[in-house]
């Protein structure tokens, strides 16, 4: 689809299955999500309408994941793009792509035929920063202004209902104007997996792939404390590798051990650079 902010991706059969761990998450969204899908009855009840859904947590954790199986659980069209895409020096310019976003969402859910747009923004932090302080540009300010008056726009009744969900790492940093009631209203944690949240997304990554019979995932998981999902996938995915490399028709129990190392390796090595 061509370039530019909020780049449209066609809904998917991605589903709330594909995301392994995160129970709490999931039914807490989906709980949330629920009010988008019977919009009919929430307005008659005079509830007001749901209109964004703030994911809170660590990196890799799967909240891009949890936005797209959002969009394909409401039916939605999914747009998606980052904070930092809105930053630019000259005054007007982020204020206006919030404008457009919100369009461009509108005109992608009518053409497809869709009666709601998810606008996913990953990095919210670095566009809803606090005003004020260091950060009290006027542009940041125009920006962010913009952002709260399209989400005032939202409507119970609109013909195409418009959900925007945020994902940051420090939902602290964000300008409380963001979260009063009306705006970010859900906050969602999504936290680094837990032990059976870890086997899980091992599963989901392993399910086509070929394995020997000495693989135990559960052993997998346990070894790898403090793993994202991120990190999880790709110790799923450097074991392959060491299997092909080995010549290997399945993946066995030590080329996934070796992986584990490999990726905590790897990335103490990306730390090692940075410092
Ligand atoms: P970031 O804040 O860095 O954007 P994120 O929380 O949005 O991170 P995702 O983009 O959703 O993370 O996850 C990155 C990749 O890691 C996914 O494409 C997937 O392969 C894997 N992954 C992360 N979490 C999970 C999970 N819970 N279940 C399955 N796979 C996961």
């Amino acid at each position: 689809q061509g370039g530019g902010l909020g780049d449209y991706v066609a809904p998917s059969a991605f589903s709330f299955d594909d995301i392994g761990g995160q129970a709490v998450a999931k039914r807490e969204l989906i709980e949330a999500l629920d009010f988008m899908v019977h919009s009919a009855a929430t307005a008659e009840l005079g509830i007001r309408p749901l209109k964004g859904i703030l994911l809170c947590g660590p990196p890799g954790t799967g909240k891009t994941l949890l936005a797209k199986a959002a969009a394909a659980y409401t039916d939605s069209v999914y747009l998606t793009c980052s904070g930092s895409d809105f930053i630019e020096v000259y005054a007007g310019v982020g204020a206006g792509r919030v404008r457009s976003l919100f369009k461009r969402a509108r005109e992608q859910a009518k053409k497809l035929g869709k009666s709601g747009a998810i606008i996913f923004i990953d990095e919210i932090d670095v566009l809803g920063a606090k005003r004020g302080g260091d950060r009290g540009h006027l542009e940041y300010e125009q920006t962010l202004n913009a952002l709260l008056v399209e989400m005032d726009g939202l409507k119970a009744d609109d013909p195409i209902r418009v959900l925007l969900m945020g994902a940051t790492n420090r939902p602290d940093l964000l300008d409380a104007a963001l979260m009063r009631p009306g705006r970010f209203d859900r906050q969602i944690q999504v936290d680094l997996p837990d032990r059976e949240g870890r086997k899980h997304i091992l599963q989901i990554h392993m399910r086509n792939k070929p394995m020997a019979t000495d693989v135990d995932l559960e052993a997998v998981a346990r070894e790898t404390i403090g793993f994202s999902g991120a990190q999880l996938e790709s110790v799923a995915n450097e074991a392959a590798i060491l299997a092909l490399r080995a010549g290997d028709k399945e993946i066995n129990g030590d080329q996934l051990k070796n992986s584990i190392e490999k990726v905590l390796i790897g990335e103490a090595g990306d730390r090692k650079a940075i410092e």
